[in-house]
């Protein structure tokens, strides 16, 4: 920010005297405010911006160079960059790069045998791009770019996540089946993509709903089948009243709403396919901790969501009519196993049960428990419960008989669907018991006191021998006992749930299982897949899979014994072919299998993966599970390791540790929200046209009330009348001015508040860099040897500080896209170099020509902003070396710049001033003027401190200097006066 333009602070006059003036001459605060980072958060910044000419007047350069003409630009780019042929231009590139390395010194070592997958997540075909689609892709676009020019062989490849319910609900609608509504889409959201300048290998573009995609879907659903990995379970699920489809536990919030549809999820007992995710719950939870590269956030939604306990499982006897039955029960704490008031069942217990009740009250119980079950997410957060009558003996003291209760928040699947109560250890059973008359556990004297950490537990006559014992020893000696009597069992219970993958829906890869009455459910034969979805129907209402009314679709032959068969119905939850989508980018054409294994041992894990924090648990999770999964295949397992060793494209990969993870690193960005007004009365949100601007420093007033808005940031909705098209942004200002607003404007993982107004700022700066160009074009000479610039001795102080701050930049911008992804500060170095190269009088001056160490600079500013700016730079960076004969005609063919570490020293030195032998003041700067004696006691005369000594107070006047005496080595200057 501008801040970091400021930090010269401790260097000499000259140094201060350009950084000052750089500021004041392009970046005063008055005029960017979008530099400030308190106004982002003050609503006064809402400044109008000042039109381009009055920057331009200001400016030391020519004025005459005014905006660029971007249209134009980005059309040659576009067309010269050649999209529809990228394996050419790859291969052109690639030969590029080897004569580059042969002709200059820069290149980093050869890493061109290496791949680089980059990834952003793909979008769901809507057809509008929005906001946050412009900020993921430019981040994943930069980032491949400049990967790109470190020599690697970049995978950036693009697809569609193209079935689901928004494209059937739209169908209906709109009366268009399904199939035309997101082919369209998907064509319309492509060329917008191609407006960002997004260069995106389209040869490996997938879209799920395509056959050939979901074929492998399919295939893949068959061969975990065969790992005993998917089953179907009449289960009680999470019915979506309003998308009339079932849903996972991950699609449910902790509200009890739906994801898509934010209805209120019922229960219903349905018999449907699970995938088994619970059988990797240690593997899941265990690799979390290798993932070195994903935010802890993240890692820590999954931990919980993964929920691991390790705790005792106890058995308690249950008297019921006629027999003693086993209720094993967890709990995390086996210490408190004396304090158990009562034991708790879900509704869907199997001893809710007319065979298991007592006789006289069976029924009402049963009717109870149907309508807790029922209402359960109203009734979340209250403790409701109903006693059954059974009674449960305590593993430890026979004696005590505990009530068993059916109760609402026992989950009938976590553990055995029962938990053991201590109201006095444990706040929700504390709660459960004074709500349902549970008493035993307060004291004679009425006290209830509630102590949920460890402690030390009270001696009772029935805890004889363990009373005295801390909590934790406790826990090991009741253990030890009750495995001797075979009641009691360690136990490691985790909340992961197996993932419900039918949905009653029609826009879905279908299930390939068939119905036979004499074989049971029947895989389709791996030969006749795909099994394909029906694109020519027409859906008129909403809910309800219409497979189930097409009888000829429906109606097939059993694989297995020839007779008559019924389709499944149902299709795979979207989610499904988004777990696995990133293999089949790397082989797209493979119509043997959904990918080779050998192939992608080369190519995976995908090194970034960008895409929202929303993705934490679903997509991520079940991403991460299919990976590990598809290792139980026998023709899909292939051998590849997160771990950074391993170096991509070799024959041979090293594999380290067999450890399978899909995402090697994770960058979560943060959404875009819009400039939102409401009237400060009744809160409603204001459209534009009800505002107005009186005067352009201030904000807007309302237009009937005349009364100022209450201006916040909200995520962009219709609603609120804050969206930003993206569409207009890149038709006014560019493609490569909305990259690098979006860049600029808040690193990649934080809310982006999106300000019409401060784009021009960049606007503004970009123009700046075309003015530049302007005046050095003409005399501009390639370096044909990069070996000059490391004897540095004569430079001057001026060429040595381009040379240091060209060298900060490079040492910011490569950690920006190797390691921060703080892609604002980048823009900001590069400003301050370009601010730099701005003032020099080489190129102010026409009649000088560029010093080396600026030609550089120069070259080097716009290689490192080629990868956000891309159609820009590649212009500029034309303009420079067209006289130049070896010029390679994309700068994408050029090699990132390589830091040179001995530029980042600073060759500063402290000079001591004396007058008449005794030291007056020091002042630091570059070593070199102690060479050239005029200009050092120019500087020294000229700085501030010397005022004091050099001037006389009564006269005013120069005091005369009689002799000079230099010492070099010691850095010293003494005046004889
Ligand atoms: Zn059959």
């Amino acid at each position: 920010m501008l801040f970091s333009l400021l930090t010269h602070k401790k260097v000499n006059a000259l140094s201060i005297d350009l950084s000052a003036r750089a500021i004041s001459n392009l970046f005063t605060q008055k005029q960017n405010n979008f530099y400030s980072k308190a106004s982002i958060k003050n609503p006064s910044y809402y400044i109008k911006s000042r039109p381009l000419t009055s920057l331009a007047d200001q400016n030391s350069l020519s004025s005459t160079a005014q905006a660029f003409c971007f249209k134009d630009i980005e059309a040659k780019w576009v067309e010269r960059w050649n999209y529809s042929s990228r394996k050419n231009a790859n291969a052109i590139l690639s030969t590029h790069h080897n004569i580059q390395k042969k002709n200059s010194e820069r290149s980093l070592d050869s890493t061109k045998n290496t791949f680089f997958y980059v990834l952003s997540m793909f979008p769901y075909p809507s057809g509008d791009l929005h906001m946050g689609h412009v900020r993921v892709y430019t981040i994943s676009d930069s980032i491949a770019r400049y990967h790109h020019l470190t020599g690697k062989n970049v995978i950036h490849p693009m697809g569609w996540d193209a079935f689901g319910l928004p494209a059937e609900n739209a169908a209906i609608d709109n009366d268009v089946s399904p199939n035309e509504w997101t082919k369209k889409n998907i064509q319309t959201m492509k060329s917008q993509l191609k407006t960002m300048l997004v260069d995106v290998d389209w040869e490996r573009e997938i879209s799920t709903c395509d056959p050939e995609f979901y074929k492998w879907t399919q295939y893949i659903f068959l061969q975990l089948w065969k790992s005993g990995l998917i089953y179907q379970k009449n289960a009680s699920v999470n019915w979506d009243p309003v998308d009339m489809t079932v849903l996972a536990n991950e699609q449910v919030d902790k509200n009890g709403n739906s994801w898509r549809s934010g209805a209120k999820v019922e229960k219903k007992k349905l018999k449907q396919w699970f995938l088994k995710i619970s059988d990797f719950s240690e593997e899941l939870l265990q690799d979390l901790d290798k993932l070195e590269l994903w935010p802890e956030n993240v890692k820590q939604m999954q931990r919980n969501w993964i929920g691991k306990s390790v705790g005792v499982e106890f058995d308690f006897s249950v008297k019921t009519l006629d027999k003693n039955l086993t209720l094993s029960v967890f709990t995390s704490r086996p210490d408190t196993i004396f304090g158990v008031s009562y034991i708790a069942i879900s509704t869907e217990h199997y001893l809710v049960d007319k065979k298991y009740l007592p006789s006289d009250k069976a029924e009402s119980i049963i009717d109870f428990s149907k309508s807790l079950s029922k209402n359960s997410d109203k009734n979340i957060n209250s403790k409701i419960g109903i006693e059954t009558g059974l009674f449960a003996s305590h593993p430890l003291d026979p004696k005590k008989k505990i009530p068993v209760f059916i109760a609402n928040y026992v989950l009938a699947d976590y553990g055995s669907g029962a938990v053991m109560g201590v109201p006095a250890h444990d706040s929700r059973d504390f709660d459960f018991a004074n709500a349902n008359g549970i008493t035993d556990f307060i004291s004679d004297s009425g006290k209830s006191e509630l102590f949920c950490e460890k402690g030390v537990l009270k001696k009772i006559p029935a805890n004889d021998i363990f009373g005295g014992l801390s909590s934790d020893d406790a826990a090991k000696r009741i253990l030890e006992i009750c495995k001797i009597s075979g009641l009691g069992r360690v136990k490691t219970q985790y909340k992961l749930k197996d993932w419900l993958v039918s949905r009653q829906r029609y826009w879905g890869t279908p299930i390939p299982f068939v119905y036979c009455s004499s074989c049971g459910p029947t895989p389709v034969a791996e030969s006749d897949l795909p099994v394909k979805l029906p694109v020519d129907v027409s859906l008129s209402k909403r809910g309800g899979s219409i497979l189930n009314s097409l009888e000829k679709w429906k109606n097939t032959k059993c694989p297995s014994c020839g007779n008559h068969a019924v389709r499944e119905t149902d299709t795979m939850d979207t989610f499904v072919d988004s777990s696995w989508y990133y293999f089949r980018f790397l082989d797209n054409l493979n119509n043997k299998l959904p990918f080779d294994p050998v192939k992608i041992n080369s190519l995976m894990p995908v090194d970034i993966y960008i895409g929202g924090i929303e993705h934490s648990i679903l997509h991520l999770l079940y991403s991460r599970f299919i990976t590990k999964a598809l290792q139980t295949s026998s023709t899909l397992k292939y051998n590849s390791s997160v771990l950074n060793e391993v170096k991509k494209g070799l024959d041979n990969p090293l594999s380290i540790e067999n450890t399978v993870e899909p995402f090697k690193r994770l960058l979560t960005q943060g959404m875009v929200h819009g400039i939102t007004f409401k009237d400060p009365e009744t809160e409603r949100y204001l459209k534009p046209n009800e505002l107005e601007y009186t005067n352009e420093s201030e904000i807007p007033w309302i237009k009937s009330s005349k009364k100022k808005p209450l201006i916040s940031y909200e995520k962009m909705s219709k609603s609120k009348f804050n969206g930003v098209d993206p569409r207009s942004v890149i038709a006014e200002y560019g493609a490569d001015v909305a990259r690098l607003y979006i860049l600029f404007k808040a690193p990649p993982q934080d809310v982006l508040e999106y300000d019409t107004k401060s784009i021009v700022g960049m606007q503004r700066w970009v123009a700046k860099l075309f003015r530049i160009v302007s005046m050095v074009e003409i005399k501009f000479k390639p370096i044909k040897d990069y070996k000059i610039l490391s004897d540095r001795d004569q430079w001057t102080a001026q060429q040595k500080e381009t040379y240091l701050l060209t060298q900060k930049s490079i040492k910011l911008a490569t950690d920006v896209f190797e390691n921060s992804f703080t892609f604002n500060t980048l823009i900001a170095s590069l400003i301050t170099l370009s601010n730099n190269i701005s003032l020099l009088p080489t190129v102010t001056n026409p009649h000088l020509d560029l010093h080396i160490s600026e030609t550089y600079a120069l070259n080097s500013l716009l290689v490192m902003l080629s990868p956000i700016a891309p159609s820009v730079s590649e212009e500029l960076f034309e303009r420079l070396h067209l006289n130049n004969n070896t010029y390679l005609k994309t700068i994408f063919a050029y090699s990132w710049p390589k830091l040179d570490k001995s530029g980042l020293v600073s060759d500063k030195a402290v000079c001591v001033v004396q007058i008449n032998g005794k030291v007056k003041f020091k002042l630091e700067m570059y070593s070199v003027l102690f060479n050239n004696e005029t200009e050092l006691k120019e500087i020294v005369l000229n700085s501030e401190l010397a005022q004091r000594y050099f001037i006389d107070k009564n006269t005013g006047k120069h005091v005369p200097i009689k002799k000079t005496i230099i010492v070099s080595k010691r850095h010293l200057i003494n005046f004889i006066v």
